[in-house]
């Protein structure tokens, strides 16, 4: 059979290990070569073949995630993939950071082994700066972050690029040996690569030289509550003239923000936030400012006075509001 260029890779061209995308693949009877001409004819002659490909996603899915580093896979060049792994990264990164990790547990994981393959590789001189060279999904104030324990959780495609590169590092770790890693990883006292020898590194409950380790503690996550109350109150509060920026003068709380509350953009919110509101809406609902706008606004929106919600709990999200004239 001839080379299958399904395969992806030049290296793979003798491994015969074809799965099932492989096997629909436009380019299974094309010359391999042709996906690896860098030329702009050449890019655009073998993204002609992908576009007509059923596979394309799948390939994609695969080059993005291997990560495939030269060549046209899933009708995407080099650069337009790298692009997309960034892209995908700071979509995740963002996600962690927000404390939707639990929502996004295909792109997120936990952060240990990561930061253990940085801090042993700092011990032989390696920096953040040298293992941003080699890979794709993150900057190296970002690695130095996780190094240093500020991150609980990372991209898994980040982790992913750190334990591949890990090995040749650790062999080439003399050559790029830089001395503010070294200090740094001796004032911590960072384990070295030696320490994880034979040991699974990702594993929190090991630790260096195979000693059980205490597991670290989930960051504890600021109880949310539903939104819906603060939103109805703020409506009101604009059925009424009154503007948000009565409400950011008593709680110091952005417009903006309270902007997305009021429309019903937030479906949570920091119990605390919520609670702040709360507490200033008798002096909020007592204000004198009035607004015009504010009030075509609510009118547009079709936003219920206080009355609509007296005698119904207006922070119950299931409450439905009494029928009133402005109703
Ligand atoms: S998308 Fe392009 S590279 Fe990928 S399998 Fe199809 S033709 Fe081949």
């Amino acid at each position: 059979m001839r080379y299958v260029r399904a395969a992806n890779t030049r290296d793979q061209r003798s491994a015969p290990t074809v799965t099932d995308w492989r096997d629909q693949a436009a380019c299974r009877d094309h010359d391999a070569d042709l996906f690896f001409d860098d030329t702009k004819a050449g890019i655009a002659a073998a993204k002609a073949i992908c576009a007509a490909c059923s596979m394309r996603t799948d390939c994609l899915e695969y080059a993005i995630t291997k990560p495939e580093r030269y060549g046209v896979f899933g009708g995407m060049d080099a650069d337009q993939r790298h692009a997309e792994r960034r892209n995908r990264w700071r979509r995740a990164n963002a996600a962690a950071q927000r404390g939707e990790a639990d929502t996004v547990t295909e792109t997120v994981v936990d952060a240990t082994g990561t930061r253990r393959r940085l801090q042993a590789l700092a011990v032989i001189g390696v920096g953040v700066r040298t293992v941003e060279r080699h890979i794709t999904t993150a900057a190296h104030d970002y690695l130095d972050r996780i190094r240093t324990g500020k991150r609980e959780r990372v991209p898994a495609d980040l982790a992913k690029e750190v334990a591949d590169i890990y090995p040749s590092l650790v062999a080439t770790g003399g050559v790029a040996a830089g001395g503010a890693a070294m200090a740094a990883a001796r004032k911590r006292n960072w384990p070295g690569p030696r320490a994880w020898e034979g040991l699974d590194i990702d594993d929190p409950r090991v630790g260096p030289m195979g000693e059980p380790q205490e597991p670290r503690e989930e960051p504890k996550r600021k109880p949310r509550v539903p939104s819906e109350g603060c939103a109805r109150r703020l409506q009101a509060a604009a059925t009424a003239g009154i503007p948000l920026s009565v409400v950011t003068e008593a709680t110091g709380l952005s417009v903006s923000f309270l902007s997305k509350v009021r429309a019903g953009k937030a479906v949570t919110l920091h119990a605390q936030t919520a609670e702040l509101i709360r507490r200033v809406w008798p002096q909020v609902a007592a204000s004198e400012v009035f607004s015009p706008g504010t009030i075509g606004q609510a009118v547009t929106n079709g936003w219920l006075p206080l009355e609509a919600w007296e005698g119904v709990d207006i922070d119950d999200p299931d409450a439905q509001p009494r029928q009133t004239a402005a109703a």
